[in-house]
């Protein structure tokens, strides 16, 4: 069968004849993959910065953003049923028995570092026209779904940054009368996505992100009811004169020096999450002024990584809700569909389009 592996040694990406899984164990599901989604992760991973091949392996098999369609499942398999679609989760646990979050099903929290991602870290991923996956990493969605649900695990990210949100929020012991200010940094589609995730959260939300107007991020973002505004054209003392400090800013951009100069956009009791992971870069901070503002005000900066079930099914109950609120509008997510061929010129940027490039395995 067809695949998309990086080959680290030899620093290639290319289409290979891979065996096709056959299923091993009675609660295994044989998966055919119909989309794969291309993000930042990816192209980290091409360029050998993140990641690695399975152990003993000289490649890795790409793609963890996956919707597929069960073909086959094994005898003790329940609730799926060949004619499915599917999401799968992207993280497995680590072997460590003292993780305590990889063996309470929070593998998202591992602390040992030992864990496998799929597509990512020491085990191959979905791009391929078939794989093997346990039931219990799989997460079935509707047919309705069917155009826009390889944007499930991007939203994950979101869905987990949301709900460690709500968690650290209560610490403020009295009811807000709103759900307060939020900016999204990076217009890219984990910011589209984030955005939609807290203007469902019902959060007066604003997109800032580098290029200025008009442009089709800038145009999806505002067909959505958020604002778009440039940094490029806008510094934060701009955008907090228009739109107010946030009560929860949500990074998408993976820029660390555009991240901490949003600081200062931060509202008192504020949660400023990073999402984004940033390539090596000098970076010029005062350390002295952001430490101050963090204690006087009582503010949280919170990392987040991957994410878990109940994000995964949180995601798709939002996908469905975003159709109906936003018709059209996660569709508009989408600005490429690729052959599988395609993959090293869409990754690396050649031939990436405005918002996200998906590369399609089998028509379904
Ligand atoms: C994926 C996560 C993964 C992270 C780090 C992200 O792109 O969405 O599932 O944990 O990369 O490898």
């Amino acid at each position: 069968m067809k695949a998309v592996a990086v080959f680290p040694k030899g620093r290639e990406v290319k289409v290979i004849d891979a065996p096709e899984p056959r299923l091993r164990s009675p609660t295994q599901v044989r998966v055919r993959t119909l989309e794969v989604g291309v993000c930042g992760t990816d192209k980290e991973v091409v360029q050998f910065k993140h990641g690695e091949p399975p152990q003993g392996e000289d490649h890795l098999i790409l793609g963890h953003e996956c919707l597929g369609e069960v073909v086959e499942v094994g005898e003790q398999v329940k609730g799926l049923a060949p004619g499915d679609l599917v999401v799968p989760r992207v993280r497995r646990p680590c072997p460590v028995r003292e993780c305590t979050p990889c063996q309470a099903g929070y593998s998202d929290f591992c602390v040992t570092g030992k864990y496998t991602e799929r597509g990512i870290q020491g085990a191959h991923g979905f791009a391929a026209e078939l794989f093997l996956e346990d039931a219990q990493w799989l997460h079935k969605v509707p047919h309705a779904l069917r155009g826009v649900a390889v944007l499930t695990e991007p939203l994950t990210i979101a869905e987990k940054a949301l709900r460690e949100v709500a968690h650290v929020q209560s610490r403020m012991p009295w009811t807000r009368k709103d759900s307060g200010r939020a900016v999204v940094l990076g217009a890219g589609p984990v910011g589209l996505l984030g955005a939609m995730a807290l203007m469902r959260a019902g959060f007066q939300t604003t997109m800032y992100s580098r290029s200025p107007k008009p442009n089709p991020k800038a145009e999806l973002s505002e067909s959505l009811g958020v604002p778009y505004v440039s940094s490029k054209e806008n510094k934060v003392e701009a955008l907090v004169r228009q739109r107010g400090r946030a009560d929860v800013v949500y990074e998408a951009a993976g820029v660390a020096s555009a991240a901490f100069a949003l600081m200062p956009g931060l509202a008192p009791n504020g949660v400023f999450i990073l999402t984004g992971v940033p390539g090596s870069q000098e970076e010029e901070l005062d350390e002295g002024e952001l430490m101050k503002q963090l204690v006087m005000k009582n503010q949280v900066v919170l990392g987040t990584v991957n994410a878990a079930a109940e994000d995964f099914e949180a995601a798709v109950k939002d996908l469905e809700g975003f159709g109906k609120k936003w018709p059209g509008g996660l569709e508009r997510i989408i600005t490429a569909r690729h052959p599988p061929e395609a993959y090293a010129e869409v990754v690396l940027g050649d031939k990436s389009s405005a918002i996200k490039d998906v590369i399609v395995f089998s028509p379904g």
